[in-house]
């Protein structure tokens, strides 16, 4: 058994909000530094978004005034036992701290229909755990703005629907949301499951390396085609043409019931921020 203080993962979550929110994970930043554009107002969108990225970098300042809400998911080992604060009060101190601390914007309220009350201090952070083997604590962070989140999709497609539905779905999804999620975009995939259970995949498919290589050779083929599908859109950098409307698919899947095929896509903009780390 390892025991562990809750104020370990207080102050880790506090951490990676802190960089998360300033510094672009080396992947992203790449792909858009590296982007092959070909119209004239897409590759001045991509060279303001870089010198943005970089001064974020040299100033420490946030990528982006929406710091979103933030997302944690929380993978614990069955051998940790913690001590301390309850967990999730722990994980919303080291959020809150952080929002206070790196001067970032506040942005969630606290009844959501009615009197949209701000609640000050960017909590409650939205958390998912998982219970894994071992006795390590696997921490994911992202603030999720809500540009890009507003255009997650659904969809329960049939069993008897084809690789191409899926591709279609994804591809609509994307073509729907055009300027609005802040291209170049991410795009997050969850298939399988549940309905939910897509959905979260699809949100937690935003933390992979967007040149991971899918083992599996239809889905890395179906990630390739729905990127060149995606380019073919004409939206461009900013929303304003282009070819250059994403830089990565990202698929997570996962069984599923005879009766029914569940997709989801969550879009990361182009400042698609998250941070992971073990302890
Ligand atoms: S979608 Fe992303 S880049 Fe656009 S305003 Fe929100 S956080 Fe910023």
């Amino acid at each position: 058994m390892r025991i562990i203080n809750t104020k370990v993962i207080k102050e880790n979550v506090k951490e990676m909000f802190l960089n998360a929110n300033v510094h672009l994970s080396e992947d992203i930043k790449n792909a858009l530094k590296e982007a092959d554009e070909v119209s004239p107002i897409g590759k001045n969108i991509l060279n303001i978004i870089n010198e943005n990225i970089d001064v974020a970098d040299k100033t420490n300042t946030p990528i982006c005034q929406d710091t979103g809400m933030a997302v944690v998911f929380l993978e614990v080992g069955n051998e940790v036992f913690f001590e301390g604060e309850f967990i999730e009060d722990s994980i919303n101190e080291g959020v809150r701290e952080a929002y206070e601390e790196g001067y970032f914007r506040k942005s969630v309220v606290k009844s959501p229909v009615f009197d949209r009350v701000n609640t000050k201090d960017n909590t409650p952070a939205i958390i998912y755990y998982k219970y894994v083997k071992g006795d390590k604590v696997n921490i994911k962070v992202m603030p999720k703005g809500f540009g890009s989140e507003n255009c997650g999709q659904t969809k329960m497609l049939n069993p008897s629907d084809a690789e191409q539905d899926v591709v279609d779905f994804v591809v609509e999804s994307v073509s729907k949301a055009g300027s609005k999620p802040c291209p170049p975009i991410v795009v997050g995939v969850g298939i399988g499951g549940t309905m939910e259970k897509s959905a979260m995949m699809a949100k937690e498919a935003l933390f992979l390396d967007i040149n991971y290589k899918e083992k599996d050779e239809n889905l890395q083929r179906m990630r390739e085609e729905i990127l060149t599908k995606i380019n073919n859109l004409g939206i461009g950098p900013a929303g304003l043409g282009g070819r250059v409307s994403a830089i990565g698919v990202n698929i997570m899947t996962y069984p599923t019931h005879i009766a029914g095929l569940p997709v989801s896509v969550n879009i990361g903009c182009h400042v698609s921020r998250h941070e992971e780390r073990s302890i």
